[in-house]
């Protein structure tokens, strides 16, 4: 085994939190599963796997109080009862087993909550609109309901205490009850809960107080904070009032983890925010307190990590992404294996778990959510289970996954690629505006196949069938992708435009990244609604062509509301000066005027422009695959065991599906699959009553 680089060392050194010490300065931060209290088993094996791949701390996602604060289509966790200590027995269970400290964040909603799960009516600081906007205000807290929400805390962290948990949270931030207690603009309160910073600040300290009572020794109480003030521009905070609260509690927990008011900054995309960009908020906490400090940043580089211990700005590096793409993150620190550390791409899918409120999924590891129901692990794939051969073409996330997986479990893999460069959509969207880190999907999988002796790569190999049968491999995997639509068909328009051309003047996104750019001012047709129309926008721009961008959603990139960049993504397009037009699909080009048509009332108006660039819909690269099914059956003699696609030659997806196409070929190649129930489900079930 290699050893850990001793520049690594300070990473691997305990730290106390209060009457605990954990083993180690990575901190898995509370993060969202999108499985909560509705799969405690799917959850805590997904928690179980960061403690086994050396986290030292790892947290729950926010964990409800009381019924009075739900947030279903959310599934978030909660200690409401005996049931929830037992679900979250299995999770501190796990996390011990390997030396690792749980942590459990205690979490009011108030006019966050929607409360259509409990019925309950939501409580604020003050009588306040519902944060989301859903048409259920919430109530003014009067005395009492202070009194009570302190006695529901107090009762959930005794439960935390007896679920195992090591550490309990005050959580004081994120826009939820507490933080508008802090919040002038919300506390409008005029009894001993408002007005002073000392009166808004009395609800925390009271809540950090009676936990610390409730939970004695046996639990450090840990408090989610953020650093800075509202209303301060990207990257520039305004730290003023916030940092008199935290001096004035500095010393009253036993951790603080640090977080900013901007949720689209703290967990930015990759495509507008870098590793550590925290740091500049995080300037003055360590001055005031002399207890443990974490925050987060997407630190996936270990010089990162000890740089930011040694500048004295954290104690412990926080993750939520980082360790969700490499639940191993610490262990192949540890073992100096640093090349093989899976970084997460800043793309934000996993988050789009918690928004829809289903499993977490990940571009970067498909096991995630996969631990307990499939019986997937992020490093440990059963070794095969025959001599087979295999040919894959095709060297997208879908046919790089499938090798390297299937290179793992010890098959002779041959990866056919019709191009000079493996990666296949991850090289070609990796070059776009804003990108660069999704080429890491592409180099985490080269980087492992390269090592593998048992797996033969060919470049410049355009592959027909004959070529496919010539190689006479026993499964045959076609990963071949698929291709942008340049017909105007899509969600909006569900057959092709007949007036769209000429075609010299039609663009696809496949175009565009093979160099191919139109000249004059053009319109960009997003009925895609993620994010390959405003980077193409932005590549337009940097050209400048002239870009309007038309969509019939009501917001541009509106899909990108899940991934928490949607805002974003709209104010750039708004600094770059595209014009934009929504609620409107294309209804035809004529190389002189685009005919638009409003999807409420049906109404068409003209825009003079010299191109379209459609992003609407792919057609699947399957051409092979039929091919060499009717090859196969006309011909006698060799007869491949199975031919297979898999990734965006089977159906297109997002990057995250093709690397999970592959990942799972190569899990259920020669094993028992029963086709009807692949994976066990995490539900309840009904006693007989
Ligand atoms: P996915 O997202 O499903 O992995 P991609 O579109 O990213 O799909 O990748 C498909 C890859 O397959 C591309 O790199 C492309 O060059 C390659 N490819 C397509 N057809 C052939 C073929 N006939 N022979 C070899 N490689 C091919
Ligand atoms: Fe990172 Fe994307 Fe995975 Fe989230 S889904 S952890 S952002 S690679």
């Amino acid at each position: 085994m290699h050893k850990r680089d001793p520049r690594y060392d300070v990473l691997f050194e305990p730290v106390k939190i209060g009457p605990l010490t954990a083993k180690n300065r990575f901190y898995q931060v509370p993060h969202c599963t999108g499985l909560g209290w509705l799969r405690p088993r799917m959850v805590a094996a997904l928690r179980g796997m960061k403690a086994e791949g050396g986290w030292g701390v790892v947290c729950t996602e926010y964990c409800s109080i009381h019924p009075a604060s739900d947030d279903l289509p959310h599934p978030y966790a909660s200690l409401w009862d005996q049931g929830d200590i037992r679900a979250h027995s299995m999770m501190t269970d796990l996390v011990h087993e390997h030396g690792s400290l749980a942590g459990a964040e205690l979490w009011v909603g108030g006019a966050r909550s929607t409360n259509l799960f409990s019925n309950e009516v939501a409580m604020d600081v003050a009588s306040l609109p519902n944060s989301i906007a859903i048409p259920y205000q919430a109530r003014a807290m009067d005395k009492s309901d202070i009194r009570e929400l302190r006695r529901w805390h107090r009762n959930a962290a005794l439960r935390a205490r007896d679920a195992g948990f090591d550490i309990v949270y005050v959580y004081a931030t994120h826009h939820y009850l507490l933080s508008h207690f802090l919040s002038a603009k919300t506390n409008t309160r005029t009894d001993e809960y408002g007005g002073s910073l000392e009166n808004r600040v009395r609800l925390v300290r009271e809540l950090i107080e009676e936990t610390r009572d409730a939970v004695g020794d046996r639990c450090a109480v840990a408090v989610r904070f953020s650093a800075d003030d509202e209303g301060g521009k990207d990257g520039d905070p305004v730290i003023n009032e916030h940092r008199d609260m935290l001096e004035m509690l500095a010393e009253l927990p036993d951790l603080w983890d640090i977080n900013i008011q901007d949720y689209s900054r703290e967990m930015g995309a990759s495509r507008f925010i870098k590793e550590g960009s925290l740091e500049a908020y995080m300037s003055y906490v360590k001055s005031i307190t002399s207890k443990p400090v974490v925050t987060v940043g997407r630190f996936t580089s270990p010089d990162t990590m000890v740089s930011q211990v040694n500048r004295g700005i954290v104690d412990f590096i926080g993750a939520a992404r980082p360790s969700i793409a490499d639940p191993f993150l610490p262990r192949k620190i540890e073992e100096g294996r640093i090349d093989e550390i899976r970084e997460c791409i800043g793309c934000n899918v996993c988050y789009t778990g918690d928004s829809t409120g289903t499993p977490i999924r990940c571009t970067q590891n498909p096991t995630i959510s996969e631990e307990w129901r499939r019986g997937w692990h992020p490093e440990k794939i059963a070794p095969k289970g025959s001599d087979s051969s295999i040919l894959v073409v095709g060297s997208g996330p879908a046919g790089l996954e499938a090798t390297r997986a299937l290179g793992r479990r010890g098959y002779h893999v041959m990866l056919a690629e019709a191009e000079h460069t493996l990666g296949g959509r991850v090289s070609r969207e990796s070059s776009l505006p804003g990108l660069g880190e999704w080429a890491r999907v592409r180099n985490y999988r080269v980087h492992e196949i390269q090592q593998m002796e048992n797996v033969d790569v060919y470049f410049d190999n355009q592959m027909d069938a004959e070529h496919v049968l010539a190689v006479e491999a026993n499964h045959i995997v076609i990963a071949t992708g698929a291709s942008w639509q340049a017909d105007g068909r899509g969600l909006f328009n569900k057959t092709p435009l007949t007036e769209l051309g000429p075609a010299e003047q039609v663009f696809t996104p496949d175009d565009i990244m093979a160099g191919r750019l139109p000249a004059g001012p053009t319109l960009i047709y997003d009925d895609d609604h993620y994010y390959m129309s405003s980077v193409i926008a932005e590549l337009l721009c940097a050209q400048n062509i002239p870009v309007t961008l038309v969509t019939p959603e009501t917001i541009v990139s509106a899909w990108g509301a899940k991934t928490s960049e949607q805002s974003r993504v709209q104010r750039r397009l708004m600094e770059l000066d595209v014009q934009l037009i929504t609620s409107h699909g294309l209804a035809g080009f004529n190389g002189r005027e685009a005919q638009i048509e409003c999807t409420y009332t049906g109404a068409r108006k003209n825009l003079a422009v010299e191109a379209i660039v459609t992003v609407t819909m792919r057609s699947p690269n399957d051409s092979l695959f039929h091919e060499l099914q009717q090859a196969v059956d006309s011909t006698g003699g060799y007869q491949p065991d199975s031919i297979t696609r898999i990734g965006d030659c089977l159906a297109p997806s997002i990057i995250a599906g093709a690397v999970f196409s592959g990942h799972r070929y190569a899990r259920e190649l020669d094993t028992e699959v029963d086709p009807d129930n692949r994976m066990k489900y995490d539900r309840v079930f009904f006693d007989d009553e």
